[in-house]
């Protein structure tokens, strides 16, 4: 066992080490060697070594490096390799953790996460939640919460309703719960990509005349595009109005509600009927954590729970077996768990703030620069702007963008994605790994104004 986990910890500590000097991005290659990796089910085993180089010095360096400092593309997170530390603890004592009388004490440490998270987002005693796998499977479960809380069995006259700027794992859920796509509403957003509560009452009333049942409205915390934050508590007083449910979708920006900031950002949250963090992303965890909270815990237990001849009879305590749709299921509390008590919440609040920083220290460098025009300011720690140099019409400039895009990227020191805002083409940067700081933001701004030079 020792020489196993030993080997694997050399390679591991080389590779982290040196995360910094990688390329932000190096796929050219990748799908050659992915058809080379290809094989049958191998008759007979490999010495470890040799799958190690495998896998350290072939398959992973051909990829994006998602866990480095200069990965400032979609939503990054970093990856803290205590959260690695506690899976290798949870996966090698293999508990059963759905059942709380199956390890009582390992089961109440994940209840304690979640209690955690439900006071970040001040939620009352009796919420509850979930850890789930990612943001899609917590929207999902959310989904299907709200429709068998809020709606008949024959559910299809129920309305949601998304902004023009929801990520679109809230659309997929809702055809996964069953909803046809004609009663999913995308309703335009402001100058500043926000939903209006204005907006949400037009369509509302524009379909109760319909005879549909408007039922549900989807709020972002801060939004994959450009890190909108709707204003939650007009939504929330609109979703009262209305009767409906309302979810907040916090899996980019949940957890800025440590920072000061961002907890006056996304007033408002702890009015929502069921809120979806995703701490792979803002509380910097490896892929694979997600949470879904829930203001009435009931609700949750009595859209899961069945009962089964094999399951125990008395139960006490959480089980998360009757609140999610999982049965058999990994330790997921453990990965939150251990760096949670390790560092305690100051370093996460710190290192939220630091990312705050330095998007509003992106976007004035960025006013610098000739040409450029910051489309979305920084609500929470994503921007995103472009180069106009004026006269151009939409294609053109849409063009003249993915080129600097790519420029920049071809650095390799940073990797940027864009986005289309109404059609246009723009650059965003999203400022979110526990990793980057300063020194990288430096080089970002060098790159750009490099890449805006060389045009
Ligand atoms: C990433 C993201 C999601 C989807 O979450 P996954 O964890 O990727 O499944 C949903 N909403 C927003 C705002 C996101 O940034």
């Amino acid at each position: 066992m020792r020489r196993l986990v030993d080997a694997a910890m050399d390679r591991i500590v080389a590779h982290v080490d040196s995360l910094p000097e990688q390329p932000a991005g190096h796929t050219v290659g990748g799908v050659r060697l992915a058809r080379s990796l290809a094989e049958p089910l191998p008759e007979r085993g490999t010495p470890f070594p040799k799958l190690l180089d495998l896998l350290f010095d072939r398959a992973v360096p051909r990829s994006i490096n998602t866990a480095g400092p200069g990965y400032l593309a979609y939503v990054p997170g970093g990856g803290l390799l205590h959260a690695a530390v506690a899976d290798l603890i949870a996966d090698s004592v293999n508990r059963y953790v759905g059942l709380f009388g199956a390890a009582p004490g390992l089961a109440q440490l994940e209840i304690n996460v979640l209690d955690w998270f439900r006071d970040m987002v001040g939620f009352p005693k009796e919420a509850g939640g979930i850890l789930t796998s990612g943001g899609s499977l917590s929207a999902l479960t959310a989904l299907i919460t709200a429709r068998r809380e809020r709606l008949p069995e024959n559910f299809l006259s129920g309305v949601i309703y998304l902004s023009d700027q929801v990520h679109h794992s809230l659309e997929k859920a809702a055809l996964l719960a069953g909803f046809p796509a004609a009663n999913v509403r995308r309703l335009p957003t402001d100058e500043r990509f926000r939903l209006r509560a204005g907006t949400l009452d037009s369509a509302v009333e524009a379909d109760r005349t319909r005879g549909l049942t408007p039922f549900l409205v989807v709020a972002s915390a801060g939004t994959t595009n450009t890190g909108a934050v709707d204003p939650l508590d007009e939504i929330a007083d609109a979703a009262q109005r209305h009767g409906l449910w309302m979810h907040v979708d916090g899996a980019y920006g949940g957890f800025f509600v440590l920072t000061d900031e961002g907890r006056k950002a996304l007033r408002g949250i702890e009015r929502a009927d069921s809120v979806v963090l995703d701490p792979h992303k803002s509380l910097f965890l490896p892929y694979g954590t997600g949470a879904l909270l829930v203001r009435d815990a009931e609700a949750l237990r009595r859209t899961h729970s069945l009962a089964a001849d094999y399951m125990p009879e008395s139960r006490e305590g959480v089980d998360f077996c009757e609140i999610s749709p999982e049965l058999t299921r990994p330790f997921r509390g453990l990965r939150a768990w251990l760096p949670l008590k390790m560092h305690g919440i100051g370093p996460f609040r710190d290192a939220l703030e630091e990312k705050l920083a330095l998007a509003r220290w992106a976007a004035d460098e960025l006013r610098t620069i000739p040409g450029i025009e910051i489309l979305a300011e920084p609500q929470l720690s994503t921007l995103a702007f472009r180069l106009n140099p004026g006269g151009l019409a939409v294609e053109e400039l849409n063009r003249l963008n993915r080129g600097l895009m790519k420029r920049i990227n071809d650095r390799k020191r940073v990797l940027l994605t864009g986005t289309l805002l109404r059609g246009e083409f723009v650059i965003r940067i999203c400022v979110l790994s526990f990793r980057t700081h300063r020194d990288r933001m430096e080089m970002c701004l060098e790159d750009i104004r490099g890449a805006v030079e060389e045009g």
